[in-house]
């Protein structure tokens, strides 16, 4: 994914110049290549472009340049007006893309701060009180704290909107709304989206000046990297079949997507009772141990995490080779999404998709929208390839089309809205409180000579997230 053309010849400062050489990049990926030169000469941006690719360092290394002639070591926050603002769907990528504004801004004196709902404001109202150039946000944690006037926007310069398309999918297209009214109308505006529904070419139109396009993947296409297997299993034989799988091709570092957070829950216990060390990712999990769950699964303590769409985006977990669709996504642009956290950063990935008679239409939709045949894949695994039970696909597709059963295309937009707000994780903008019992379970530590995940509970209904007792690795 990298070319000859260097970091120096895209007019990149020293400062930036030596942030990047540490992080080992040799060169800029095509969407960096393209989007660096545009977004320094001021121009509008509508990029299209998918997780992976490094358009992060796409935005953010022109961003802090473009900011770089306000760096000061003031400590006065009137030194630190908000120049920049990042909005992102997920309080994970909102951890990501700062994370990549203090490593690329490691050598410019220029502030950042991020927030995110389902943690406690008043820490967030000290950082941002404090005088930050760069914040990256949530759209709906930021319209609290708009409303609640803790920062003010009317010095913005730079409005970058991250993963439009799953911001609009997730219902925030009335925060984002109001959120631009706030912002002075002289600003750069740059937005990215994986995919180009007409909602976010609408989007675009409205925000956007004379944007420039910069496409480095083609709509809806998925990197050549990526290697899509789909096996035909039965859906009471999914969890034999994935231990099986999971044991017999020593899988040591597996994402896999379920539909639903009980699914979630319920599959990485199966798991864990078969000695393969497992967590969730979802949205009834409090921000604690979602983090801390990406963060064992990315250091290689826990070999699989078990995720739903909420964590499909923006997660950046490198070298992860397989991602598992134990239940294929009800909207086939979540596929696209799902299996971007492999093939990553020029690494080979396989994209494994276990599919039910029930799931055969949807597998036929991700099929149209990738424009290619996925590969069937006969199972050696010691367990009956479920395949001869699928003679006719297309009469299954027909039927399941008629009652629209799995399928949501021809759903009105109104009910499409309706249906997401449902599956919108709580967290965005609500404290966090537990659905389900008095008391959440954390993770504090590994056993590794039991192959165990040790768990304390805590009491969660009075508790915000952040004030959870600290997390030690020691078993209690
Ligand atoms: P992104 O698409 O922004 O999520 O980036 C995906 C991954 O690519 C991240 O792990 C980045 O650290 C990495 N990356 C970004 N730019 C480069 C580059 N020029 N060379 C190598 N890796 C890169």
């Amino acid at each position: 994914m990298s070319s000859n053309i260097s970091f120096e010849q895209l007019g990149l400062s020293t400062d930036l110049l030596r942030a990047i050489s540490e992080q080992g990049y040799t060169n800029p990926t095509p969407i960096q290549q393209q989007a660096i030169p545009i977004i320094l000469k001021g121009f509008d941006v509508m990029g299209g472009a998918q997780t992976g690719t490094g358009k992060t360092a796409g935005f953010t290394l022109p961003m802090l340049q473009k900011l770089e002639s306000h760096a000061n070591s003031s400590t006065s926050p009137a030194k630190h007006p908000t120049r920049a603002l990042i909005l992102v769907p997920t309080r994970e990528l909102a951890m990501q893309v700062y994370e990549s504004v203090r490593t690329y801004g490691k050598y410019v004196a220029l502030k950042s701060a991020v927030i995110y709902g389902g943690v406690n404001i008043d820490v967030q109202i000290a950082a941002i009180r404090s005088g930050i150039e760069i914040l990256v946000a949530t759209p709906g944690r930021l319209l609290d704290h708009l409303q609640q006037k803790n920062l003010i926007l009317s010095k913005i310069e730079i409005l970058i909107l991250d993963e439009a398309d799953r911001m609009l999918d997730m219902g925030f297209l009335p925060d984002i709304k109001q959120i631009i009214q706030m912002l002075p109308d002289q600003r750069q505006n740059l937005m990215f989206s994986a995919t180009f529904s007409e909602e976010i070419k609408k989007l675009a139109g409205k925000i956007l000046k004379n944007p420039i396009l910069i496409e480095v993947a083609k709509q809806n296409s998925v990197s050549d990297l990526i290697s899509h297997i789909v096996y035909y299993v039965e859906s009471k034989g999914k969890q034999e079949f994935l231990i099986d799988m999971i044991k017999k091709k020593n899988l040591q570092q597996v994402l896999i997507f379920t539909r639903t957070k009980q699914g979630a829950d319920h599959l990485a216990q199966k798991l864990n009772s078969r000695d393969i060390l497992s967590s969730v990712i979802h949205g009834d999990r409090n921000q604690l141990q979602r983090t801390q769950a990406l963060d064992n699964f990315k250091c290689g303590l826990i070999r699989i995490l078990v995720a739903t769409d909420v964590a499909a985006r923006g997660l950046d977990i490198e070298e992860l080779t397989h991602v598992i669709n134990f239940e294929l996504p009800n909207n086939p642009e979540d596929y696209v999404h799902r299996i971007g956290r492999t093939g990553r950063a020029g690494a080979k990935g396989f994209a494994i998709s276990f599919v039910s008679r029930e799931e055969a239409v949807l597998l036929g939709d991700i099929e149209k929208l990738l424009g290619i045949k996925i590969q069937v894949e006969e199972s050696n695994l010691g367990l009956k390839n479920q395949q001869t039970e699928f003679p006719n696909k297309t009469k299954i597709i027909e039927e399941q089309k008629k009652s629209r059963a799995f399928s949501f295309k021809n759903e009105s937009l109104s009910k499409r809205s309706k249906r997401i707000e449902k599956m919108e994780d709580p967290l965005f903008s609500q404290p966090y409180i537990s659905k389900h019992s008095d008391l959440i379970s954390i993770q504090v530590g590994i056993d590794k000579s039991k192959k165990q995940i040790i768990h304390k509970q805590y009491p969660s209904k009075t508790l915000p997230a952040l004030f959870i007792p600290p997390v030690t690795s020691k078993q209690k």
